[in-house]
């Protein structure tokens, strides 16, 4: 008998037959022995829906506000999930972030856990309940309700996890495991039986939203394994597990795609110290996350610089750079939303030379043309038009041996 953490995503709990499917599944984990703590997420697009009901009240959103209802998609799901249990004979009972002991800081819509107090969730189990959590929320320290990001669901299921020390965590989704590349736009693309944590971190934080970044840090750091698998097929999926020296390391082990970031240039800026301190600064100040970062040296005694923000971001990093426009006497300031991000990623890479070649010759076949590069020691990313995305991955994919 184990203690099993189960979070379902979206789609898992997508309708009244999925939620009985849900159900269904808990309750023969629950008769096969183990004890189960279930996160559910949102059904279906609740959550994108209730953005754009907020969108359509609201040009500011209070951040506050915006947190308040987004958290109501997944209050739907566990009450629904609970009910479901109980026309099964399982005892269930639903817990909102709040109530889970999740308590956070106070960054609204991102906020990051502080601690996890889960007593509710203990005295539950203690007394033969499935305690049904909805994920992707918690409460500050000013008492206030908070979210944890998009895709903050996997967050909740992997601090309980920990927090609870289960055996393992279950993330069910749409598709059967963690792929070597997006399998809705590459269709050869394989199922993964095991990945390292080093190599799903590359690939959560470059596109393979199967599994949001910070949940597979905080599984790193916690020891929690992470299984990630079917609801639709229930079939075993993909164990993100530590590396082992004796694991096989391939050289590529995937691709990704991401088109949700846009690029910001500024360009001709004095090329002396303290200028690029002073700009991200200034973009620090104004909250924005900066991703991939790249600055050509000029002959002139200017220089260009080039940053990827989220494209939700952009207006809010354009408005900074504007800010010390003057004060740093920048020549222009431009944004483009058309980029797309294709990555590399592979544990094998470290010591395997020719990859970032074989990757630009790939590219350079198809006519792409690289705006951005940039690199880790088991990552190369590269920066292209987004229309040609879904070409670079499929051509990636396929030379570097990972057709199915
Ligand atoms: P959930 O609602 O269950 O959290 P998500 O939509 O967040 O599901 O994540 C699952 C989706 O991630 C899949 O439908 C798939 O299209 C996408 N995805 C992107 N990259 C990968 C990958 N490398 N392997 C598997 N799925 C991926
Ligand atoms: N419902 C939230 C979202 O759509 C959280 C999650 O599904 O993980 O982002
Ligand atoms: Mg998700």
């Amino acid at each position: 008998m184990g203690l099993v953490v189960q979070k379902y995503g979206g789609t898992s709990v997508g309708d009244a037959e999925r939620i009985r499917a849900v159900a269904d599944h808990v309750a023969r984990t629950v008769a096969d022995g183990h004890q189960v703590v279930v996160v559910v997420s949102a059904m279906g697009k609740t959550t994108d829906d209730l953005i754009r009901l907020a969108d359509q009240v609201s040009t500011e959103k209070p951040k506050r506000e915006l947190d308040m209802l987004l958290t109501a998609g997944e209050r739907i799901s566990m009450a629904l999930v609970c009910m479901a249990l109980a026309e099964r004979g399982v005892k269930a009972a639903s817990f909102t972030g709040s109530q889970a002991g999740i308590i956070t800081d106070t960054s609204h819509t991102r906020a990051k856990i502080l601690e996890i107090q889960p007593t509710r969730l203990q005295e539950a189990l203690a007394s033969g309940h499935v305690p049904v959590v909805a994920g992707f929320q918690g409460v500050s320290t000013d008492r206030d309700i908070t979210t944890l990001g998009r895709g903050g669901s996997d967050v909740t299921g992997v601090a309980l996890a920990a927090a609870l020390g289960a055996d393992v965590c279950e993330i069910y989704t749409d598709v059967t495991g963690v792929f070597s590349a997006d399998p809705r736009v590459v269709p050869a693309a394989r199922r993964l039986p095991r990945i390292s944590f080093d190599e799903m971190m590359e690939m959560a934080a470059t596109g393979g939203r199967v599994l949001m970044l910070r949940s597979v840090e905080f599984a790193r750091r916690h020891h929690v394994p992470l299984h990630v698998r079917s609801s639709f097929t229930w079939e075993p999926g993909t164990w993100v597990v530590e590396e082992e020296s004796s694991m096989e390391e391939a050289v590529v082990t995937a691709v990704t795609d991401d088109v949700s970031e846009s690029k910001v240039t500024v360009a001709q800026v004095p090329d002396r110290p303290g200028v690029a301190a002073r700009l991200f600064r200034e973009l620090a100040l104004k909250g924005v996350n900066i991703d991939m970062i790249v600055q050509n040296t000029s002959q002139s005694g200017t220089t260009d610089i080039s940053f990827t923000v989220e494209k939700s971001d952009t207006a809010a990093a354009v408005a900074a750079c504007e800010g010390v426009r003057e004060e740093l006497k920048i020549g222009s300031i431009s944004a483009d939303d058309g980029v797309g991000r294709v990555t590399l990623i592979g544990a094998g890479m470290k010591s395997s030379p020719g990859i970032t070649a074989k990757m630009f010759e790939t590219l350079a076949a198809l006519d792409i043309n690289i705006e951005m590069i940039s690199t880790s020691s088991i990552r190369i990313s590269t920066i292209v038009r987004a229309e040609r995305v879904g070409d670079a991955v499929r051509a990636l994919h396929s030379a570097f041996g990972l057709d199915a």
